[in-house]
């Protein structure tokens, strides 16, 4: 399998290559040359497949030419075997139409984990055939920087170095990244915002001296080994439920478009997906971008839902390209005038591309509410916000009642217990595995937030040296 860039004019690579790259060199986003696709048929004959097993079968052609399928399905055992259920992403039903996909019972309780666990173990794989060494460097506000250093923890190939900012996370998701004491992890805090820290990020991919030398790489979800992970829930989900035989419709909490668009990949392999419902917080350029075409970043608003909080959807680009024809110069040229003016139209046909299976939904902090308590009192499921920003939108969707709508729940409700607590009155606890977190040693570098600071911290621990 061969990759192509977004934006046309960087090089096409296999697998490896574009796992490690993770960004094009021409700025594009790397999608597959051709969509693999399965027959009725072969969809049918997932019925009864472990989550294992539908994971060797949805990702061998995408993987083709960099793994075999047993190296493959040797990856897929490792990183889920980690998960706390044996379904490892079980459907719970909530009524006669409403189920609920639940993505949270990896090692951090998010659904970023079912990505980040494979991408780990394929980095590890993939580096030790070149005998290299990556640094991964990112900024969190949450989530994706405890999912992504318990996915490298202890990689010998691999430093990451984290950087969060100083008193402004929760305490369980600080202690989710300080705790893990792993040589080559390097949790940072900055005396400065989330922004700040990511703008330091940036600068130091920005500068090719350094970036270089250090071999600097991201795991944010721009990385197509992340989205090709996640095409794997939608078919399980989707066989158990019956499909191919009926078609099976998705909500989705979506910030940076990675979750939804590996349903958008799902769909275009053969799978019989009814609808796509992109469900925003009031940070809505999604919504505004689908329902009338107006993309332009607005102010972002944060909310209970911080992880979409998210003016800028990164992966939208690669539907914009696949939905728009394909046409990579005129897409750079689009991207070009975004990222000038911070605002484009969609075109008739990026439109019409989107519009046979999309669908989107505002959901403010009432709307996020009502759907925790219904699912509380009606379904009696406790659901975290981002999930609940998922659900309303699915009840609010205009599809035949006979559809199955599966809202995708994206991290476990003991990750946001104070929001919860306050629409249902029931504090969620922490589940016994990450019980302890409390009384574990933390370790992280205080440093502050200058590019000099950071950047003379990774040149001292990191192992990559060109
Ligand atoms: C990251 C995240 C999302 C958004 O997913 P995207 O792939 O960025 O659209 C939603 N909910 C939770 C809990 C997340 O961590």
């Amino acid at each position: 399998m061969k990759y192509i860039s977004t934006r046309g004019s960087a090089p096409a690579l296999g697998f490896e290559d574009v796992t490690l790259a993770g960004l094009a060199s021409d700025g594009g986003l790397y999608l597959p040359e051709a969509w693999p696709s399965f027959s009725r048929d072969q969809i049918a004959a997932m019925a009864g497949l472990s989550y294992v097993e539908t994971a060797v079968r949805v990702m061998a052609p995408f993987v083709a030419g960099s793994l075999s399928e047993d190296e493959l399905r040797d990856l897929c055992t490792q990183a889920y075997g980690r998960f706390s259920v044996e379904s490892v992403t079980p459907l719970v039903q909530l009524d006669h139409q409403h189920w609920l996909l639940e993505l949270f019972h990896g090692p951090t309780l998010a659904f970023k984990d079912v990505a980040l666990q494979l991408l780990g173990l394929l980095f590890e794989k993939f580096l030790s055939r070149r005998d290299d060494h990556l640094t991964i460097v990112g900024a969190t506000s949450g989530d994706t920087g405890s999912a992504a250093i318990d996915a490298v923890a202890g990689r010998e190939k691999i430093d990451i170095f984290m950087l969060h900012p100083d008193g402004r996370v929760s305490d369980v998701q600080r202690r989710q990244m300080t705790t893990v004491r792993a040589p080559n992890v390097h949790n940072i805090a900055i005396d400065g915002s989330f922004d700040d820290a990511q703008a330091l990020v940036k600068r130091m991919f920005n500068d090719p001296g350094f970036s270089g030398r250090f071999r600097l790489s991201a795991v944010n979800s721009i990385n197509w080994a992340r989205l090709m992970a996640q095409v794997v829930y939608y078919f399980y989900a989707a066989v158990r439920l019956g499909a191919p035989g009926r078609d099976i419709a998705f909500a989705v909490p979506t910030g940076n478009f990675g979750d939804v668009f590996a349903g958008y990949v799902a769909a275009r392999m053969g799978l019989p997906i009814r609808q796509l419902i992109v469900a925003t917080n009031v940070n809505d350029i999604l919504h505004r971008a689908l329902s009338d075409g107006d993309y332009s970043q607005g102010k972002v608003v944060a909310t209970a839902t911080p992880s979409m909080d998210i003016q800028v959807s990164s992966n939208f680009e690669r539907l914009l390209f696949d939905a728009g024809g394909g046409d990579g110069a005129a897409l750079a040229e689009q991207m070009r005038e975004f990222e000038a003016t911070k605002a484009m139209r969609l075109t008739n046909a990026q439109r019409e591309g989107a519009a046979g299976l999309f669908s989107s939904a505002r959901v403010d902090a009432d709307g996020m509410t009502l759907a925790m308590r219904w699912a509380y009192e009606g379904g009696g499921q406790i659901i975290d916000p981002h999930t609940a920003v998922g659900l309303c939108a699915a009840k609010s969707a205009d599809i035949d009642p006979t559809i199955p709508i599966v809202t995708l729940a994206t991290a476990h409700p003991a990750k946001f217990r104070d929001a919860v607590e306050r629409a249902t009155g029931t504090r969620p606890s922490l589940p016994a595995r990450i019980g302890s977190l409390f009384d574990r040693e933390e370790a992280y570098t205080k440093l502050p937030a200058t590019f000099e600071a950071i950047t003379g911290f990774v040149a001292e621990h990191a192992t990559a040296k060109a």
